[in-house]
């Protein structure tokens, strides 16, 4: 399987790219997702013709507009950042990329939090950094993470979850285009888009059946909106419980009560927190081999992304 394209800051893969010269390697990013993914770095700072080692910089002034301004000689870089960040991103188009993983708490790479500091040299952390914000700003439905909230397990497998997801869509979009690869892909993914927001499944729903009344591009385009909006809502408990439930009433007929009664107490314990997602999925992995269930046997919920990653043990 190809592997997906990521963006990411590119200290964090232990390039020393740093103000001081140094990296920050993150391990989980380069050694167990690195598996998966091929990542496009982009260090704002030395792409914009800075040198390493260089005068460490901060966010100044109006939260919204702030300036990025060198610490201790007071350099304003901003324009310099600015006009670099948006020939870089028009760039960075060609790469099809499927998501961008930032490092935290920097001026230039971070994506939310970042000190602004006011005249009076006191900061708030309302900022963006000056390239993650033009990012953002360019490719506002692409999955972006820091390495930091990466760190919350939840938050992780989320993310994780959408960049597999939207690979996905991106095979069916460079394949021939048709009405039947919308529908076929819709199928596979109905109980995942459900996991994330019941009122997208809704609206993708009414969308997919009306497929014959649209023009083919503007198919595809209103699912990608749909689809991409409402991966970014975040899957909790609750919303998992329910599409465990769900498909539970698939097997009404098959299974005995004995395995009805342990299928509804493992999903129990899991709506308490009293165990981690893994169980009630390969529970119901297993009852859907057992039963040859057809409709479920395809549902890439069952298997958003590689088990290898562990995501689902710790959610
Ligand atoms: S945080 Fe961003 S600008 Fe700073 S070294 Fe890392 S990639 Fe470069």
């Amino acid at each position: 399987m190809e592997k997906i394209k990521l963006g990411i800051s590119t200290c964090l893969l232990g390039e020393n790219v740093r103000y001081d010269g140094g990296r920050k390697l993150d391990r989980f990013l380069t050694d167990t997702l690195g598996q998966y993914v091929e990542y496009v770095p982009v260090c704002p700072e030395v792409e914009c013709g800075l040198p390493i080692p260089r005068e460490s910089m901060r966010l100044e002034g109006d939260p919204e507009f702030p300036r990025l301004i060198t610490s201790k000689t007071k350099q304003d870089m901003t324009e310099r950042m600015l006009s670099w960040a948006k020939k870089r991103v028009v760039e960075i188009e060609k790469e099809g990329l499927c998501g961008f993983i930032f490092k935290s708490d920097s001026p230039s790479s971070g994506m939310e939090r970042i000190k602004v500091y006011n005249e009076k040299g006191m900061p708030v952390k309302k900022g963006v950094g000056m390239f993650a914000r033009i990012f953002m700003e360019h490719f506002p439905l692409l999955p972006v993470e820091d390495e930091g909230r990466l760190h919350d397990p939840g938050l992780r497998e989320n993310f994780i979850e959408r960049i597999f997801a939207l690979r996905r869509w991106r095979e069916v979009l460079h394949s021939k285009q048709s009405r039947g690869s919308v529908v076929d892909f819709h199928t596979k993914h109905k109980l995942l888009i459900l996991s994330h927001s019941p009122k997208h499944y809704q609206m993708m729903g009414m969308l997919v059946a009306k497929a014959k009344d649209l023009p083919i591009k503007e198919l595809y385009q209103q699912y990608q909106t749909i689809l991409m909006e409402a991966l970014k809502l975040k899957i909790t408990t609750k919303k998992n419980s329910n599409v465990l439930m769900h498909m539970m009433g698939y097997f009404k007929e098959q299974l005995s009560s004995d395995e009805k009664k342990e299928l509804l107490e493992v999903i129990d314990f899991y709506r308490k927190s009293h165990i981690p997602l893994i169980v009630p999925i390969t529970l119901i992995n297993h009852y859907v081999r057992k039963y040859d269930q057809p409709y479920l046997k395809q549902q890439a919920y069952l298997n958003p992304h590689p088990l290898e990653l562990q995501l689902r043990n710790h959610v």
